[in-house]
């Protein structure tokens, strides 16, 4: 899948310099996390770092069921509102990985509540976790989660956001492993930073080559003759000609 943003497990030194950006994006994949738990409880919840990307701020990675569509954003958008509104603390726990082995074990890590399924990919990242460093739980409400921070104090912080898209991603980035949905999504510290990057994704949506292309009767692309390569149209040859002929 190309342009998929990949992110490894930050290391402790990655994590205390992440900005208070990167601080308010990640918490807000928690407050995601919590909205699809609602709707959705048997959601399974891998790995949800912040992401340095030019129109996403944040992603988790998830399995479950149902497939999530466009369409489901507005009913997500709108959980997380009431997460929002709610205001609840970020509260960190630590625990010993024995303790920590078991409740993920009991389904109850990246959870509201303990589930017959264990919580599969917690205990598959505990296990990544090195021997020495500390582990921990934050909860934000009945969610619960394996992470190492670091947060924004509370859900109240990120009012600014939104779910932008949807994709699928194998496990830790490896097509041995299970695929996954991944649900894209960014925030900002107030609507008005969040309204002027969705402004400029916008518009660099309405100025992407391929959609002028078409719009314009330039060329084309043929999924059977490859991707890279386009195919003039007479509109588009008129161009390229007096293209050439302006460089030359
Ligand atoms: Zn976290």
């Amino acid at each position: 899948m190309p342009d998929q943003p990949q992110a490894a497990r930050k290391t402790l030194e990655e994590r205390n310099q992440m900005d208070d950006l990167q601080r308010l994006r990640h918490s807000c994949a928690h407050v995601m996390a919590t909205a699809i738990l609602k709707i959705w409880p048997d959601a399974q919840f891998a790995y949800g770092p912040p992401i340095d990307h030019e129109v996403y701020g944040f992603y988790y990675d998830l399995d479950m069921r149902h497939r999530i569509t466009p369409d489901d954003f507005a009913a997500i958008e709108e959980e997380m509102r009431k997460v929002v509104k709610e205001n609840q603390p970020f509260e960190r726990v630590a625990l010993s990985r024995h303790e920590a082995v078991e409740l993920a074990r009991s389904g109850r890590l990246g959870a509201l509540v303990a589930r017959p399924e264990p919580s599969k990919f917690k205990l598959d990242l505990l296990d990544a976790i090195p021997e020495g460093e500390e582990i921990s739980v934050f909860k934000n409400g009945d969610f619960w989660d394996l992470c190492a921070g670091p947060h924004v104090a509370r859900t109240g912080n990120c009012k600014a956001f939104k779910v932008m898209s949807v994709a699928s991603a194998f496990y830790k980035g490896d097509a041995n492993n299970p695929q996954l949905q991944r649900l894209y999504g960014t925030c900002f510290k107030n609507k008005a930073a969040l309204d002027e990057h969705l402004e400029r994704v916008e518009q660099a949506k309405q100025r992407d080559h391929r959609k002028l292309g078409k719009e314009l009767e330039l060329f084309k692309i043929d999924e059977q003759v490859g991707q890279g390569l386009v195919l003039w149209l007479p509109n588009g040859a008129i161009v390229r000609n007096e293209l050439q002929k302006f460089i030359s």
